[in-house]
């Protein structure tokens, strides 16, 4: 890349030594102090503090990224509580809401309809020569915000950014991709910024068909890549479509599920209650709770039950009550699977006479309606359960069916927490408890990770079933020792080794795996090499630093 080009890798640190400065030509282009790690950080947090608002943080940050990678990683990995909301959500958000007015550049490749036909040609401008993983949106449902067209392009900037974080993925091989299909958001169709085509969007028949396209000139041009499916309004077309032909998932679906599966692991663990009692109950019975609920299905299956003797341990509740054969009402598809049939005519209209008939061990909240575990039905969960799971996953906070704070004070704290979105610590009996969040951040940069090492040829079930039973290894015994279901996210990156290990070992179990030559390795050997593998801010290899001479000096 050749230097002044914007590309991402211009070789400006201040903590490159007067060696490496005088080797790539640049002395007397920057400062001329050279400066810790430390140092820099605390200029890029000064900064940052100093910025009111939270667009300007994002932005500012946005901009280190493609000034400075490593030195935006090193302040991420080493910061990554405080920085990943600025860098995804919740900040994110607004930021693609606003994408078309705060623009500066463009981050990312944008594949718009009238390039159908056309898209090997055009991926050959990206100038990357090697591309490990994509991430793709169609910007129709980003985040809970609707259709923002080809605002959407912070999310797969957003979420790449944590796979190199969290993952150690190499950022000059990922590439985020914003398909433009039009959009129906009337504010973006009549804003005269608005940086996405101006039409209306095409059939979903005829975004199956670009993606189609897509898929195949992605994989011309970059053989066996990983493509991560993200924000899309019916992700499900694509996933079937894709998941046994190339080495592709969707986040929403599949590592959400891996993630609160992973919780559930640990939360059943905890509980000590055996698979064989567990039940549990649903409040939504929308695309992420059935996604959610599958993933579960799979560990009642991988620990010797039927298919159907694991699908009778759910009792799914939807705006009508629960969700059975015989409610009198058309049930959509996706509701099917888990509705039941064993209510000898039974209706039940309102979650806490489900929670009466069914005296579930676990109650899962995806519904988007905030409160609806309500006072009296924590209470029950208490009374029938030593230990009751009780995850409100439902985002943002104001939609969280109960706050950790009620869900303590209701079990006199023998609660066992995960929620979808933040909640701060709560004192009980004057001890400090820190709440579990089921956050796809343990899980999908793992599974990018190791699909990419293994050079997989699918991500199947199994190996999405493994990155959550890696999450829940991976909590450590002083973690369990506090009652957490999820490691410190602190600890991320040694939990994506494991995650990516056990990634692997599914690829390997199901002959998917390209790079036989990782068999042979042991789990320790194989931890190892993945380390080996994963990119590190802090120790530019000689080829990192030979990559930044720009060409031609
Ligand atoms: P969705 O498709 O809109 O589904 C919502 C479901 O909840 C529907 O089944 C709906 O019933 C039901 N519902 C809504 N209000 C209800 C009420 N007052 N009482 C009973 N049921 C009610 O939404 P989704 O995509 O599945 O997402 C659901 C939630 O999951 C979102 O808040 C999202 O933030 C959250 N989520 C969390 C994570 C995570 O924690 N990592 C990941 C993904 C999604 P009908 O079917 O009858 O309309
Ligand atoms: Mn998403």
């Amino acid at each position: 890349m050749s230097r002044g080009s914007g590309s991402p890798f211009r070789p400006y640190d201040t903590s490159f030594t007067n060696d490496v400065r005088k080797a790539l030509g640049i002395r007397g282009l920057m400062p001329p102090v050279v400066e810790s790690f430390e140092l820099q950080k605390n200029r890029c947090l000064e900064q940052i503090a100093m910025k009111t608002t939270s667009i300007d943080k994002y932005m500012y940050l946005s901009n280190l990224r493609n000034t400075n990678t490593d030195l935006f990683y090193r302040l991420l990995i080493d910061n990554m509580r405080e920085i990943t909301p600025l860098v995804y959500t919740p900040v994110v958000g607004e930021a693609c809401q606003k994408w078309s007015h705060i623009y500066t550049q463009p981050e990312g490749l944008y594949l718009s309809w009238s390039d159908r036909g056309n898209l090997r040609n055009v991926l050959e401008n990206w100038p990357a020569e090697e591309v490990d993983i994509v991430v793709v949106t169609d910007g129709s449902r980003i985040l809970g915000l609707g259709d923002l067209g080809v605002n959407g392009m912070g999310i797969p900037v957003g979420k790449l950014a944590l796979y190199v974080g969290c993952a150690g993925i190499d950022p000059r091989k990922t590439l985020p991709i914003t398909i433009d299909m039009g959009t129906n958001n009337e504010g973006n169709l009549g804003d005269p910024m608005y940086l996405g085509t101006k039409m209306h969007r095409v059939t979903e028949e005829d975004e199956l068909e670009f993606l189609d396209e897509m898929m195949i000139a992605l994989n011309d041009r970059w053989p066996g890549l990983v493509v991560q499916f993200e924000d899309f309004k019916n992700p499900f077309p694509s996933l079937e479509r894709y998941k046994n032909t190339y080495t592709a998932f969707n986040d929403d679906i599949q590592g959400t599920g891996a993630v609160i599966l992973g919780g559930v692991m640990s939360g059943f663990g905890r509980s000590g209650i055996p698979l064989a009692e567990q039940r549990l109950v649903f409040m939504g019975a929308g695309s992420a709770a059935v996604g959610v609920a599958k993933q579960i299905v799979e560990l009642f299956i991988k620990n010797g039950m039927t298919e159907d003797e694991a699908r009778r341990k759910f009792w799914l509740v939807d705006s009508k009550g629960l969700v059975t054969n015989d409610r009198g009402d058309h049930l959509a598809e996706h509701k099917l699977f888990f509705s039941r049939d064993d209510n000898s005519g039974q209706q039940f209209a309102s979650l806490e006479e489900v929670v009466d008939y069914v005296k579930p061990t676990a109650l899962m909240g995806l519904c988007t309606t905030g409160g609806v575990f309500t006072e009296s039905i924590i209470k029950k969960m208490a009374a029938m359960n030593e230990h009751p799971l009780i995850f409100p996953l439902s985002n943002p906070v104001h939609k969280s069916e109960c706050t950790f704070e009620q869900a303590m004070k209701w079990t006199d704290g023998k609660v066992i927490f995960a929620s979808g979105s933040p909640f701060p610590a709560y004192t009980h009996n004057g001890v400090e408890h820190i709440p579990g969040q089921g956050n796809n951040m343990y899980v999908f940069p793992g599974i990018g990770l190791g699909a990419i090492l293994c050079q997989s040829t699918h991500i199947s079930q199994d190996m999405i079933y493994a990155s959550a039973a890696g999450l829940a290894k991976s909590v450590n015994d002083e973690e369990k020792a506090k009652g957490w279901l999820y490691p410190d996210l602190r600890r991320i990156r040694e939990v994506s080794v494991v995650v990516a290990r056990e990634v692997i070992r599914a690829a390997q179990a199901g002959n998917l795996d390209r790079k036989k030559n990782l068999q042979r390795l042991n789990d320790a050997e194989l931890d190892e090499f993945i380390k080996k593998a994963m990119y590190d801010p802090c120790e530019p290899s000689s080829s990192h630093i030979a990559s930044r001479v720009p060409s031609g000096s």
